[in-house]
């Protein structure tokens, strides 16, 4: 990683400066998510700047988010520091600064960082890899009810938001607010959705087992609501329905078909009618971080720039969108808003920009490889799907903890879940079972 920092409008960008760098290229990737650190390693060798910015200090292995919020795991168990996972590459600098502004004719992006202010700073290449955000269907006043799960602080607020209600449930003298706070309510049927009320389900009958002497946690209701016919739509129905089948076997109540249309402090109203909780948790939608909209290029519903076969901006040359920012095409079925498909794509364009730098112009089109989609339903229970293979059970949960061991960014991030992850199997406790004591809303990673 290089020591120095990106040339700013200060110092009137490269042209300026005596480094020797500044006779290069510079490439500025704006991300440090999957797509975005796929693509700095790509151009490890290349003969170009390259600078990383994230508004963020840390990469997140988001797959495994819901397990902070049920408290498997510790936020640093999935995160790493950008600057350590990249402090090899001799040819990167990383800034930790969130992009405001990009002006393309210009070739420069504007960027707010901490404690220091807006700089502007001119790139040669551009790529976006900024992800997603979580959307409320155009109700964003639902959010301060019901958290979403995309950062570390959305997933200690999860964990504080369940571990309180059981704390309020056994403090309250009042029966119909005990109900209240036993009932966690769930909206959205996706992955993160199912993964997250398996593991809730399983907390309640097991971890917490014997921890209260007025309420039985055993008995919380927990419901999964979806707006459309089935769980799991990324999933071929048989795998779906086995899904629910086990969801409901773990006590999980799953309602499908349901739309919710208010969260408030009391609750849902889902289908016309009130759900009293305490706890709702929204996985239910995904909006594109506005920084593709900054481009000034077409982008889809959900605010994905639709980017050309090579995933280059139309008419602007030199800048590519990648991963959950971008809305690419192949055989005329998106490609997956998924990590593989992320990666795979920062590691195209970062191929085809090193190719550019020596002055090749890409004549393959990106394409997805599809190594298939998993999810997990409870203890010793996943979902594969790969192609026409479909499979399900306490083999494929083995496959599914072996993978996901395996694509956590850092050996020490590696050892550690799988040390808690074989603590809590044959214990059945949660090591990370901790409300912080600041204010929810304020509290961030504890370690
Ligand atoms: C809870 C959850 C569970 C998931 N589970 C799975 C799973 O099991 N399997 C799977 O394949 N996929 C899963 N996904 C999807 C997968 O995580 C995404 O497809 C993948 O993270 C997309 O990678 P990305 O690099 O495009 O975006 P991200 O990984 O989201 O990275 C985007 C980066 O951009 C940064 N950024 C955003 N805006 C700015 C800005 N203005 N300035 C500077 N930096 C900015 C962010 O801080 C972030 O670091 C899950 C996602 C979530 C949220």
């Amino acid at each position: 990683m290089s020591t120095m920092s990106a040339d700013t409008e200060h110092d009137q960008g490269k042209a300026a400066t005596d480094s020797p760098l500044a006779q290069r290229k510079r490439v500025v990737i704006v991300g440090g998510g999957f797509a975005g650190l796929a693509a700095a390693h790509a151009l490890r060798h290349a003969d170009a700047e390259v600078v990383l910015i994230d508004r963020r200090n840390h990469h997140i292995f988001q797959p495994l988010l819901y397990q902070v919020a049920t408290a498997t795991l510790s936020p640093a168990e999935i995160a790493a520091p950008i600057r350590q996972l990249e402090a090899k590459q001799q040819n990167l600098t990383v800034l930790l600064a969130e992009v405001t502004d990009v002006d393309v004719a210009s070739r420069r992006i504007e960027a707010r960082y901490p404690g220091v202010g807006l700089r502007k700073i001119p790139f040669d290449f551009l790529v976006v890899a900024t992800g997603m955000n979580p959307s409320y269907f155009g109700h964003d006043e639902f959010a301060r009810y019901a958290p979403g799960l995309k950062s570390l602080s959305d997933a200690v607020t999860m964990r504080a938001k369940i571990l309180d209600a059981f704390e309020i449930a056994e403090a309250t003298e009042d029966d119909v607010e005990r109900v209240r706070q036993m009932t966690f309510v769930l909206v959205g049927a996706g992955p993160t959705g199912v993964e997250l009320a398996g593991s809730l389900a399983h907390m309640a009958k097991v971890t917490l087992r014997g921890n209260f002497r007025r309420i039985d946690p055993a008995k919380a209701s927990i419901m999964l609501l979806e707006g459309g016919k089935r769980i799991l739509p990324s999933f071929a129905e048989p795998l779906s329905r086995k899904a629910a089948g086990r969801l409901e076997k773990l006590g999980v109540k799953v309602m499908t078909d349901v739309r919710v249309e208010t969260v408030d402090e009391q609750g849902v109203i889902a289908g016309g009618k009130r759900i009293p909780s305490a706890t709702v948790l929204w996985t239910a939608g995904v909006m594109a971080s506005p920084v593709p909209r900054m481009l000034g290029t077409k982008t889809d519903r959900a605010g994905r720039a639709l980017v050309s076969p090579f995933l280059e901006v139309a008419d602007m040359p030199g800048v590519f969108v990648v991963g959950d920012a971008a809305s690419v095409m192949q055989n005329e079925h998106p490609v997956p808003g998924v990590a593989q498909a992320a990666i795979q794509e920062g590691r195209y364009v970062g191929r085809v920009i090193a190719e550019e730098l020596k002055g090749h112009k890409a004549d393959h089109p990106f394409r997805y490889f599809d190594k298939g989609n998993m999810a997990v339903v409870g203890k010793n229970y996943a979902l594969l799907e790969r192609g026409s293979l479909h499979t399900s059970g306490f083999l494929t949960y083995l496959v599914w903890a072996f993978v996901h061991v395996l694509a956590l960014p850092q050996q020490q991030n590696r050892l550690r879940v799988q040390r808690q992850w074989l603590w809590s199997y044959v214990t059945g406790q949660r090591s990370s079972r901790l409300i912080p004591e600041l204010p929810r809303a304020a509290s961030h990673e504890l370690h």
